[in-house]
């Protein structure tokens, strides 16, 4: 089973804690609407770099966008921008500060080992003003992540400098297609 860094699952734990009042649902009303295995894990400490179930992360991310959000996933395109912003300025400020904007995005498959433990990433094409990469071996994936994807994309372009970044998922494993592709673009 697919595993994930416990920064990810934090990063959805710091938008439930943000927005909990204004929605009327505490982390734990959250929490009790997940699988007993889920709750087992929340129950303990949850640390950045430790490896958790990747199921988990999903659940989260599903509930969320369906208490929190409308339940379309818009809302987990939001929380993948939230998440880029929070961890290239902390835990993966590494990514930022030593490479230049060619370098980052050649540094993508990297980047994707640094959260989960499965899953190939390869670049398809990478010219002035677009990206094309895709994302395979990775069967169990969540309509959740990839739009989520979708987000922590855009804004990473955006943190390495490109402007109008824009970021869409074309082909995904949850829609039959053996892998999942995204489309990157921005002006140079
Ligand atoms: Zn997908």
């Amino acid at each position: 089973m697919a595993r994930v860094k416990g920064v990810a699952i934090l990063g959805l734990v710091k938008y439930i804690k943000k927005y909990s009042k204004e929605k009327g649902k505490s982390l734990d009303d959250i929490i009790k609407l997940m699988t007993p295995e889920d709750q087992k894990i929340f129950s303990q400490k949850i640390l950045p770099s430790e490896w958790y179930p990747y199921s988990t992360y999903i659940n989260l991310g599903n509930i969320i966008d369906r208490v929190f959000g409308k339940g379309d996933h818009s809302l987990s395109r939001e929380l993948g921008k939230i998440s880029a912003q929070t961890d290239l300025k902390g835990i993966y400020r590494v990514f930022l500060t030593f490479f230049t904007p060619q370098q980052i995005v050649k540094k993508i498959s990297n980047i994707w080992g640094s959260y989960y433990d499965r899953g190939k990433v390869e670049i398809i094409e990478f010219n002035p003003g677009k990206l094309i990469w895709r994302l395979s071996d990775f069967p169990e994936i969540g309509k959740f992540h990839c739009k989520n994807i979708e987000g922590w994309n855009e804004a990473f372009l955006e943190l390495t400098g490109y402007k109008e970044a824009k970021a869409r998922e074309t082909k995904c494993q949850t829609e039959g297609s053996p892998f999942c592709e995204f489309v990157l673009t921005w002006k140079e």
